[in-house]
């Protein structure tokens, strides 16, 4: 039987991602390899020599990854990173060079503009649209790469990546996919044709809020050739207990998306009738802006919510009275998070924009809490 199976269903695929054939006495998953080196008596050839080179638990991690971002496929590689930002580095930095030209989202991920000024200082041009409307496709022209984040945080817009894809790659330009808040069961980058697919494992991937990941996937051996030499100077490398713990998690993966995506969806629709929110957004609501093509490239929508309050204050009010809830960033976990994303600076965003991340809580229960919450906090 293989695993890799595209006639299995997401539970099936994420319950044995990347799994080793069962051997008589060991564990299902193997514990994690803590090893800063390996026995290598004569010619040192692979596959495990040195610990910043290659681990076996990250091994086991990279095939369950590949195997979820892009089913049934036996060309698809991956290498993890210790966080979603040094996989993001690894790409940017191992594939642009001085003098070329990269186009950014501008309402991407808040680390991209630190990102955008590193690129500047070493002599790459940035460029920069928003997701919504295919926007980067204006200024995509003698651009060397494409790097698009839908849904995009916190905004939560989308944009139409297989269309992007092909007008990038008539005009010789890499894509690169952010595919964090989506997670591989939510949208897979490498079919709909980007040559990267990126993410962090950080939020839903392994979505307990205890451990930093990232990774990298690609279809082109000659491409995850550059960005393993780049991990490998770099040094930018997983710990083994937090691979493992992020293979653990993945076993999980449909169950918990599954649950908190449909808490966001109930949550986005109470949310709807309420005269306090505005700007409410989530991909999965018919009448989002995003829906149309999110509903085309996307199996899941993501257990994240986006809305405004009036004011500061009566945001802070409303995340003070969450009792299930907890004021906290970052998203993706089985316990509910929510803050007002203002407090941040760097996002364009109201004063009063809340970014809620839907956890794992029956959903009557987070509902009530959130109109419960709503209620005491209002003017
Ligand atoms: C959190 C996040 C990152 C960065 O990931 P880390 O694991 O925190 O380094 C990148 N992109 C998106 C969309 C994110 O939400």
């Amino acid at each position: 039987m293989s695993d890799k199976s595209t006639d299995f269903g997401d539970g099936t695929r994420a319950v044995r991602a990347g799994l080793p054939e069962p051997v008589k006495y060991e564990p299902t998953l193997p514990g994690p390899v803590f090893a800063a080196h390996f026995h290598l008596p004569g010619e040192p050839t692979g596959p495990y020599t040195y610990g910043r080179d290659e681990n076996p638990t990250w091994t086991l991690l990279e095939r369950a990854i590949g195997e979820l971002e892009a089913p049934g496929r036996d060309d698809v590689e991956t290498l993890v990173f210790p966080s979603g930002m040094a996989a993001i580095s690894a790409v940017l930095f191992s594939q642009v060079r001085t003098g070329d030209v990269v186009v950014l989202p501008n309402d991407g991920y808040q680390a991209l503009p630190l990102v955008r000024r590193q690129l500047e200082e070493y002599g790459i041009e940035v460029r920069t649209a928003p997701t919504g409307g295919d926007a980067q496709l204006e200024v995509l022209d003698g651009a060397s790469l494409l790097w698009i984040e839908t849904p995009s945080n916190p905004g939560l817009d989308v944009c139409d990546v297989r269309r992007l894809a092909e007008e990038a790659h008539a005009r010789g330009c890499l894509v690169a996919v952010d595919n964090t808040l989506a997670t591989p069961l939510g949208q897979r980058p490498l079919d709909l044709g980007a040559d990267f697919a990126v993410a962090s494992g950080t939020k839903q991937l392994t979505g307990h809020g205890d451990v930093l990941l990232g990774y990298v996937a690609s279809r082109n051996a000659a491409l995850m050739a550059s960005v393993r030499r780049w991990r490998k100077i770099v040094g930018a490398i997983a710990g083994p207990m937090e691979a493992w713990l992020a293979h653990r998690s993945l076993a999980t993966l449909q169950l918990r998306a599954d649950r908190q995506n449909a808490n966001a969806l109930a949550l986005a629709e109470a949310l709807r009738g309420r005269p306090e929110v505005t700007g409410l957004r989530y991909p999965g609501l018919a009448d989002d802006p995003s829906h149309e093509i999110a509903s085309r490239q996307m199996r899941r929508f993501g257990c994240v919510v986006s809305f405004s309050l009036p004011t500061r204050a009566h945001a802070d009010r409303f995340l003070e009275a969450l009792r299930l809830v907890d004021d906290a960033t970052s998203f993706g976990g089985v316990r509910s998070t929510a803050e007002r994303r203002g407090r941040w600076g760097g996002d364009a965003v109201a004063e009063g924009f809340v970014r809620f991340s839907c956890g794992a809580e029956d959903t009557d229960d987070l509902v009530a809490d959130v109109l419960r919450a709503l209620d005491e906090s209002a003017d």
